[in-house]
């Protein structure tokens, strides 16, 4: 991609209305644009790295069974007054508005009210369990206060994965194998999430959230240095400290973004719908069921929030719109200007030719700094630059983004060496 060609440009103004981190960097990086708070645009590299989030988080729920449908954003109040729903937890978190008819409608901020009469239609016996079905969709929320950027968005992207099973060992096995894809996402993406008990088990004493440290975080947690136990602040018992109940060692508080959770919802959806099946003694038996929620654009935020410096964004490689910036240094000499633009081209092409497309600074009127500073700030983790000085010294100047060194490497070898940096061969 030519970056003369991008729609969507860095800006060197700080937005006035950033209100984090993460919103200034991917704002200023031109990533996305907002619309209002809590609500963005997604310009082509912000899409980029969310759909790679999206990638990351469905192979992982494919890996455990989820079976990915799309269901409707919006949706009949009939469901969610039989749930007590519609009155609770209220006008607050939920958008409600009006159709033809006078007909009450909710946008969807959650689905265990659509999905769970959908699952209904398809489970006669104990032959048609477990079920796990998932969507990866943008759910809406009316935040008293939407602020932290891409963090807590009125209109955001989640995935939901909704499970049914017979009973709770079943489900309880499949908690289990949650959790550890919860994990591989989180890895995968670059987030070192703990995982931290949390009330709100309605069916089971705690439920479990995945959480992130950083200093920017809206959450305090109490965590295990060494065995990673943690507990979240509002139900916890403990202080900073204390000694873990699990190994022993002593407790640390920090502040921490959450990025996931997971619930065992037992009966609590499945009953008001009445989903039952036959067992083998062909008696009705009640199914179980858990939720499990990613938010891709809160991981993005959180990613943007631990990965960054005071030059902007640093992407860990799974999640970065493109693997390479390539800078081509303009030259004032007609002649070395066009050996370093054929250079460029053809290592462009060479690398787009086995998968790995850079990103290319190929603009004519931009100082090599201002270029530098652009890639600093858009952050891939590879930099190649092309000037007269890589060429004369026989290569292409390599830096990653994470560090400072430089090396010269020769034109041939680059795209092996990139596709080495990203474990493709
Ligand atoms: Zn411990």
């Amino acid at each position: 991609m030519r970056y003369s060609r991008l729609f969507g440009r860095t800006s060197k103004t700080v937005p006035s209305d950033a209100d984090s981190r993460n919103a200034r960097l991917l704002v200023q990086a031109g990533y996305v644009d907002q619309l209002m708070s809590g609500v963005y645009t997604y310009l082509p590299l912000g899409l980029r790295s969310l759909n790679r989030i999206k990638q990351v988080v469905r192979e992982e729920m494919e890996a455990i069974g989820g079976q990915e449908i799309l269901m409707p954003a919006l949706t009949p109040r009939e469901p969610w007054a039989t749930t007590g729903r519609w009155n609770d937890p209220g006008p607050e978190v939920m958008f409600r508005l009006k159709g033809r008819g006078d007909k009450d409608l909710v946008l969807g901020w959650t689905h265990e009210e659509i999905v769970t009469p959908l699952v209904k239609r398809f489970i006669r016996s104990y032959k048609d369990l477990p079920v796990a079905v998932y969507q990866v969709q943008d759910k809406f929320r009316n935040e008293p206060r939407a602020k932290s950027g891409l963090l807590r968005g009125r209109e955001f992207s989640m995935k939901d994965l909704y499970s049914f099973h017979r009973n709770q060992e079943d489900l309880d096995e499949f908690y289990e194998r949650a959790k550890t894809a919860y994990l591989n996402v989180y890895r995968r993406c670059g987030l070192d999430a703990i995982v931290t008990e949390a009330s709100g088990g309605a069916f089971s004493e705690y439920s479990h959230e995945y959480q992130v440290l950083t200093e920017n975080g809206e959450d305090i947690i109490y965590y295990c240095p060494k065995c990673q136990y943690a507990q979240n602040r509002e139900i916890s018992g403990y202080r900073a400290g204390d000694a873990c109940p699990k190994c022993g060692e002593a407790m640390g508080e920090g502040k921490a973004i959450e990025v996931g959770n997971i619930f065992r919802l037992g009966t609590r959806f499945t009953d008001p719908f009445g989903v039952t099946y036959s067992d083998e003694t062909g008696k009705q038996q009640p199914v179980v069921m858990g939720c499990y929620g990613i938010g891709p654009s809160r991981v993005m935020g959180a990613i943007v929030e631990i990965h960054s410096d005071d030059r902007g964004i640093i992407w860990p490689k799974q999640v970065a719109p493109y693997p390479v910036q390539l800078v081509l240094v303009p030259s004032k000499d007609g002649e070395e200007a066009v050996r370093l633009r054929e250079t460029a081209e053809k290592l462009a092409s060479g690398l787009a030719a086995v998968g790995l497309e850079p990103l290319y600074d190929d603009r004519e009127d931009v100082r090599a700094g201002e270029k530098f500073a652009d890639a600093d700030l858009i952050g891939l983790p590879v930099r190649l630059v092309v000037s007269p000085k890589s060429l004369g010294a026989g290569g292409v100047e390599w830096k990653l983004r994470s560090g400072s060194d430089t090396e010269i490497v020769p034109i041939d070898a680059v795209p092996d060496r990139v596709s080495d940096f990203y474990n493709l061969t």
